[in-house]
């Protein structure tokens, strides 16, 4: 059994249990997933989504959007070095290439670089969902 942290496009988050990762893709193709709070069909995972943004530009201020992953150091640099060994840096450029992605339905490819508040909240009106995650270094 694995559990994800799920969400609906309405950004409410749930937990939900399935037997393997092909078993949420599964249900989740066939819209037998739903939110618990408002129905919504449109559910994706919350961590691990094929498409990881982070938002440091001035390294300051940086959002999370996902609850249960909690701010420990190690986690996060867990997580950073999965998303480096799974996924494409496209840097500034990601704001084009996650539209290729998108729009691109046989495309699987994961991508994470940066994008400006501005560029998340226009993919969002193209019902683009980003996570952004907390980029830490190792040495810090
Ligand atoms: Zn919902």
């Amino acid at each position: 059994m694995i559990k994800y942290n799920l969400k609906c496009h309405n950004e409410h988050e749930f937990e939900s249990w399935f037997s393997n990762s092909e078993e949420f893709e599964k249900l989740n193709k066939k819209k037998l997933l739903e939110c618990i709070y408002c129905s919504s069909k449109k559910i994706s995972k919350s961590i691990m989504a094929p498409m990881v943004a982070h938002s440091n530009k001035n390294g300051k201020k940086i959002e999370i959007t996902y609850k249960d992953f909690n701010n420990e150091k190690n986690q996060l640099l867990k997580l950073r070095k999965f998303i480096e060994k799974n996924f494409d840096y496209v840097g500034k450029d990601f704001t084009r290439k996650v539209r290729e992605v998108y729009y691109d339905k046989k495309s699987k490819k994961a991508i994470y670089g940066t994008a400006s508040k501005k560029e998340r909240e226009e993919l969002a009106e193209e019902g683009i969902d980003l996570i952004s995650i907390p980029w830490i270094n190792k040495d810090n």
